[in-house]
Formats: C-alpha cells, structure tokens, sequence
C-alpha cells in the first residue's frame, strides 16, 4: 500500500469491505483488544491498522517517532490511516477535510530504546488496584458505589442516577465486580439512564465494550460470565450490521474506553519497576530487540 498513491475513498472502502467481511462477535472482540492497544487511534484506524499490520504494539507517527530519537528503517513500508477524524466519529462515514496520513510500528524503527506503553499483564496492574482507580473515577463523577444483593436480572450491577449511587452485586468476584464497575462508568459517559431501565441492545453491547477496551489495556482479562455477555451483546447485533453501525459503535465506543483508561490511570499507582517489566515483557513477546535492526516483519 506504500507506493501506491492511496486516497481517502480507497482506506474508506477498504474499512467498509473489511468489516462487511469479517464481522462476527469473536472479531468484534479482536477489533476491542487492538484498539486498546492503539490508544489515541479513531476505531476506523484501528481496524486499517489490524488490516495492514495485524502484529502492531505502537504505531505513531515518523516525526513522533523522530521525536523519540528513532528513525523508521528503510525500505519499510508504512500503515495508512485516515487523518483529521474527530475521535467519535459521529459523523460516520463523512470523510470531508481528512487526508491520508502514515504510520509505522515500533518494529519498523530504530534507534533510541523506548518503553512500551503499558498494553499487557506485564504492567503489573491487579484487578484490585484496577477496581481502586475505578472507585476513584466513580468518585470524581459524584457517584457512591455500594455492594448490595441484586436479582439476576439485572446483570450483575445498576446505577440509581437519582441518589447518584452505583450497585454492585455482592456475588461477584473481584475481576466480575472490576468489569461491572468500568460497565456502569461506561453508561453515565455514554448513555442517558431511566430509572428501572433493563440493560439490553446497543446500551448493552457499548457499556460492554467499553468494560472489555478498558480492563484488557490493563491486563485485567474479563471473567467467563463477563465475556460471555460481551460475545452475546455482540452477536445480538446481527450476523451482517452496516459498516456504519460498526464504525459508529466502535468510535463512541474507543473514545469513551480512551477517556476511562485515562482517568483510571490518574489513580493507579506508578512505580519504577513497572516500567522495567514493559521493556522486558516486550523484547520476550515479540521476540525482538529493539536495537538489533535484524530481521522484520
Ligand atoms: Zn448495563
């Protein structure tokens, strides 16, 4: 896609065909754990990203890259991706006044060691200290959070806008109770909420999306029962939605996980030797060393 002059039609049609093509709840899913990988990237980007290099941890810009004191190594070819999008993108499938930029991995550059931006278990936050930071965001919203018995209908968790309170369901495990919360903090950002209103459709599958987005840029995986509802909500959707509705769902839902990951990370803890651990995890995952030019993708 390098040489070819690309233009903002071609990323366009090349989106629409991939997700009329592969759309199914797994792929959802997949799509959600690469943009929680691609922080900052609109959920369009994302899935052009996955397209042209399925293997990418971080992709940036060559100046961004320059700025890091790494040079993109010849004869690599870049990842196109459409710019000037406004990160909802509610305006689907407008494409007036974006342009076609490039990105590249950071397995296409070399030069200065860098760190790896916190993207698995190895960032050594626990489903513990996760739920912390979200109690904290909750807080910082005016909200209390409180454990109580809840019927199974209601899926685990509920938030009374009225006494401005979540619930948690005092059966859940940590990484359930974890899951439920960054779920009910999904829906105050995203959805107008009715008192006795059943989760279900599109509410659903956002606020679980954005629980999935959040907890798995975190290394905190979800629970069975949690994914299960995520893979269903997904499934409910169809077997072939418009690509519209994906690029919809998919923006609304990358920019609220976006703005959550961000206030979650003002309240963890930051240590040292948790940078450390991202080097390392890194270097063994991909099985490369970031100064040895060596063999590439
Ligand atoms: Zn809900």
């Amino acid at each position: 896609m390098n040489r070819v002059r690309v233009t903002v039609d071609d990323l366009r049609k090349a989106f629409e065909s991939e997700v009329g093509r592969r759309w199914t709840a797994g792929q959802w899913v997949r799509w959600l754990g690469a943009s929680s990988v691609h922080q900052g990237q609109t959920f369009r980007n994302v899935v052009l990203v996955r397209l042209q290099m399925p293997d990418a941890v971080w992709v940036d810009t060559k100046e961004s890259w320059l700025r890091r004191g790494r040079s993109v190594v010849r004869g690599q070819s870049g990842i196109r991706v459409v710019t000037g999008e406004r990160r909802t993108e509610r305006v689907a499938g407008s494409v007036q006044g974006h342009g076609v930029g490039t990105l590249w991995d950071v397995s296409q550059t070399e030069g200065r060691p860098v760190l790896l931006p916190s993207v698995d278990a190895g960032s050594g936050v626990t489903p513990r200290s996760l739920l912390a930071a979200l109690l904290g965001v909750a807080g910082e919203l005016g909200y209390g959070v409180r454990e109580q018995d809840l019927a199974p209908e209601v899926g685990g968790s509920a938030t009374d806008t009225r006494r401005r309170r979540i619930v948690l369901d005092a059966d859940l495990d940590l990484p359930s109770t974890t899951a439920a919360l960054a779920h009910e903090l999904a829906h105050l950002r995203m959805h107008k909420l009715s008192a006795g209103e059943v989760c279900q459709g599109l509410n659903e599958l956002e606020a679980e999306s954005v629980a999935f987005t959040v907890l798995t840029r975190f290394g905190c995986p979800m629970d069975g029962s949690s994914s299960g509802r995520l893979f269903g909500a997904a499934a409910r959707v169809g077997r072939s939605p418009s690509p519209r509705l994906v690029q919809t769902l998919g923006g609304r839902v990358a920019s609220t996980a976006g703005r959550l990951i961000k206030a979650a990370e003002q309240h963890l803890p930051r240590s040292g030797s948790r940078r450390e651990v991202q080097v390392w995890e890194y270097r063994t995952s991909l099985g490369v060393n970031l100064d040895d030019p060596g063999p590439r993708m």
